[in-house]
């Protein structure tokens, strides 16, 4: 194991700044990468990475033999957002996540991309972890982009996680990593799952279980090696089965009903009500049967404030 510092800029005064990865290397098999931390909120990715080079060191000890090919963790790709509690870059407040590909030549968001990018030439498969925001608590899920859906949907359905949400092109952003790095060929799931500024123990691993189980598949972990527990089936989204449910008024929201549960339509799932008085200022019901899998974690809303979303069951109608 290595720590190893792939990109370094001076800071203005005297500091500089260093981003840092983390290489298992093994013998010749395929070379995969996670990333995490590319928004400064959100942090379940960076204890992810612990827990798989937790896993590694343990397998470096025990079985050096077991490790085929080579892992790098990307723990934290904007640290000076994570060293701030800040979801994008701070001073340039620049969405990180908005800067790729990259360019070696211009303002640091895009050097830092770009840096990425070269990092990441000739991996075999990235994923990018994140952690929703701090406003809404999200079930592990895989989200893929309709145009790389052929290649990914059968990758994401061995990662372990509970829902693949597709998006038609239309809606997806080009200048994601996971899109630069798809466009040019290098396989890239996003992850979201929990919350931001926070960590779901379960949740994270519950991914580490399906990225060594994938792994596994690839090569990159011998095939004998016994491996933590998988067993979650993803159920799959898209524009027709998720319903948006977003705030009718401005106020404080307060659920009623638990994340990732079955819900009836006309169920109440949460109030929102005034901090000035007794008054109900709006209720929240499910439009459809189905399964609650986005919940506010953040009770203030401004009318129009996603609050929650409910997707049916494929194949079941509203
Ligand atoms: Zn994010």
């Amino acid at each position: 194991m290595s720590i190893e510092t792939f990109y370094t800029i001076a800071m203005p005064y005297c500091e500089q700044l260093e981003v840092r990865r983390t290489i298992f290397s093994g013998g010749k098999g395929p070379r995969v990468a996670v990333l995490s931390g590319i928004h400064g909120d959100e942090l379940e990715g960076l204890y992810v990475c612990h827990l798989l080079a937790a896993w590694l060191e343990q397998l470096q000890q025990s079985n050096p033999d077991g490790l085929l090919g080579t892992v790098e963790l990307y723990p934290a790709l904007n640290t000076l957002g994570l060293d701030t509690l800040t979801r994008s870059l701070p001073v340039y407040e620049t969405d990180l996540n908005r800067a790729f590909p990259g360019s070696p030549a211009g303002p640091l968001p895009k050097r830092l991309s770009a840096a990425v990018m070269t990092a990441l030439e000739g991996a075999a498969l990235v994923v990018d972890i994140h952690a929703s925001n701090i406003y809404l608590r999200e079930i592990p899920q895989v989200r893929i982009n309709q145009e790389f859906e052929s290649r990914l949907v059968p990758i994401a359905k061995n990662m372990n996680l509970d829902l693949i949400w597709l998006h038609s092109a239309a809606t997806v952003l080009e200048t994601t990593v996971a899109h630069s790095l798809n466009s040019s060929g290098i396989p890239c799931l996003v992850v979201e799952m929990g919350v931001g500024m926070r960590i779901t123990p379960d949740y994270c691993r519950q991914l580490v279980a399906g990225l060594l189980a994938t792994w596994q598949q690839m090569g990159v972990l011998s095939a004998d090696l016994v491996l933590p527990e998988t067993g979650h089936t993803p159920l799959i989204a898209d524009d027709s089965n998720v319903h948006f449910l977003n705030a009718q008024t401005s106020g404080m929201f307060v659920a009623n009903a638990s994340h990732w549960t079955d819900v009836h339509r006309g169920e109440l799932l949460g109030t929102i009500v005034s901090p000035f008085s007794a008054e109900l200022l709006s209720e929240v019901r499910s439009p459809v049967d189905g399964i609650l899998f986005t919940l506010r974690e953040y009770p203030l809303v401004y009318e129009g404030s996603l609050m929650a979303r409910v997707m049916t069951r494929k194949g079941s109608r509203p």
